[in-house]
This record gives C-alpha cells, sequence and structure tokens, in this order.
C-alpha cells in the first residue's frame, strides 16, 4: 500500500479556533491529513493549520456554512475526489445565541439549530454514505452539557445538542456492522471565545474539579474516539466536564 493510500484523512467543522482548533492539532498528531473548516473567520483557519504544520502535520483550509445541505454534498464530493476518501468526521461547528425562551426571536432559534443540528446532518449523511462503501470510517460529534442540563436561556442549543446526541445513537445502530462507528462528545464549560460571556465563578462552584475544562482536554477524547483503540466504542456520549452529572 503506498503513503498517499495509508494516509487517514480527516474533517474537522469550525476549525478556525477553539476546541476544532484544538481537535485539529490533535489529529494531525496522530498522522491524520487535517481538512479545516471555517465559516467566517479564514485567517483563524490558516493559523490552525500553521500551528499544525509547524508540529510536522499537514492539512489544508476549507471555508464553507455547514448550513448548506448541498454546498456540504458538493464539498464532500471534491474532497472524495481529491483525497480519495474520509476516514474521520469531527461536527464541531456550533453556535450559541442564548435568551430566555419566551423572548427568543425566530432567528435565535432556527441559527443554532440549524448550524448544530442541521449542520450534522448536512456533513454526516453524505460522508457516512461514502464510509459505507469502504467499509470504514469515525464520526464524532461535540454536544454540551447542555443537552443534558436545564440551563435558562438556552432552550435552542439544547434542542439542538440533544437531537444531535439522540441521531448520532441511531446513526451509529444503523452503520455499526458496516465498520462505522458514530459517538459524540459532550464538553462542560472550556476555555474558547463561546464563553467569554458566561458567570465563570459562578458556574465554577457547580464542577466537581472547580476549574474550566481546556480546549486539548476536549481533543484528546474525539481523537481517542477516532482511533482504532476506540475500536468497540460506538453511539456513545461522552461527557468531558469536569465530574458534573
Ligand atoms: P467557538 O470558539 O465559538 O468556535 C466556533 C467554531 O464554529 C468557529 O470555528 C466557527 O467558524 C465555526 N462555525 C460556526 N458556525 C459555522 C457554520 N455555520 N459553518 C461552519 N463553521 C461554523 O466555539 P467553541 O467553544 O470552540 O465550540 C466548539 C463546539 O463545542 C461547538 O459545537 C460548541 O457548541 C461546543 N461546546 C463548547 C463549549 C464551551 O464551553 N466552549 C461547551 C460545550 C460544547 P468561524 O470562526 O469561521 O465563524
Amino acid at each position: 500500500m503506498s503513503k498517499q493510500e495509508e494516509k487517514q484523512i480527516a474533517i474537522v467543522t469550525g476549525g478556525s479556533r477553539g476546541i476544532g482548533r484544538a481537535i485539529c492539532q490533535e489529529l494531525a498528531g496522530v498522522g491524520h491529513f487535517v481538512i479545516i473548516n471555517f465559516m467566517t473567520d479564514e485567517p483563524g483557519a490558516q493559523a490552525t493549520l500553521a500551528q499544525v504544520r509547524a508540529a510536522g502535520g499537514d492539512g489544508e483550509v476549507l471555508g464553507f456554512d455547514v448550513r448548506e445541505t448541498q454546498k456540504c454534498e458538493t464539498i464532500i464530493e471534491e474532497i472524495i475526489q481529491r483525497h480519495g476518501q474520509i476516514d474521520v468526521l469531527v461536527n464541531n461547528a456550533g453556535i450559541i445565541r442564548d435568551g430566555l425562551f419566551m423572548m427568543m426571536a425566530p432567528e435565535n432559534w432556527r441559527k443554532v439549530i440549524d448550524t448544530g443540528l442541521h449542520g450534522f446532518y448536512n456533513m454526516t449523511r453524505p460522508v457516512v454514505e461514502q464510509m459505507v462503501r469502504k467499509r470504514h470510517g469515525a464520526v464524532v460529534s461535540i454536544s454540551s452539557a447542555s443537552s443534558f442540563m436545564p440551563n435558562r436561556g438556552q432552550a435552542n442549543y439544547a434542542a439542538a445538542k440533544a437531537g444531535l446526541n439522540a441521531a448520532s445513537r441511531v446513526v451509529a445502530a444503523e452503520v455499526a456492522r458496516l465498520g462505522i462507528r458514530v459517538n459524540v462528545v459532550a464538553p462542560g464549560l472550556i476555555e474558547t471565545d463561546m464563553i467569554q460571556d458566561a458567570p465563570k465563578d459562578q458556574i465554577k462552584t457547580m464542577i466537581p474539579m472547580a476549574r474550566i475544562g481546556r480546549p486539548e482536554e476536549v481533543a484528546k477524547v474525539v481523537a481517542f474516539l477516532c482511533s482504532e483503540a476506540a475500536s468497540y466504542v460506538t453511539g456513545q456520549v461522552i461527557s468531558v466536564n469536569g465530574g458534573m452529572v
């Protein structure tokens, strides 16, 4: 088998910063060629690629919006034409638009669900279709502790992430016999741009480890789930949250 055929191709949505950037670095560190998706922040995605290369890995940057169903299909076809296959998909892109449910504007309900849940569909369906042909692949999606807990102001986000958990379990059951594993990582509070306005001191009192997590601590679990070391793990939602139950 040639080097080209051995190369594992991973695509990570929302790789321009935060948890997505750490996942790109971690996957590159264990030998994947990483396709780093962004929506608006191309310099951020280029910075992720520079860090990947500085650590001896490789990848490429690809801008598109995971909310666009047709665009995602086309992009995935192009990646497969260029690289032969996709071995790993990490659905990391996500947004928050918090607000009390009674006052929640329809666009804030829709945007969060479009990104977090429809984005999962738009990416995972075409990727899994080609993984089924190869009888090989791993999908990991980033959910949230908010999918289990009633955090006020996050009805939209909780709905998107709980939907992601449920859909992932079903897809996992559908493709388990075909050599494809589908799992979810549910982080607690992680130090990224997303939580810059969160009341961290107040939230820390709810975390048994009494600290906020680091993006690398999520990325390591994602990389494990993508690896052969997790060959008998599928349909699971794994919390990475400092001990919250
Ligand atoms: P972040 O720093 O705000 O980064 C979000 C990433 O998602 C960015 O790369 C952004 O791209 C990308 N993105 C947003 N909408 C997109 C779209 N429509 N298409 C493609 N990319 C899109 O967030 P983070 O904290 O790293 O969060 C990453 C994931 O972890 C999210 O799913 C989030 O819900 C989840 N999570 C985070 C925490 C936390 O405490 N931080 C906790 C639990 C779960 P651009 O920059 O190019 O716009």
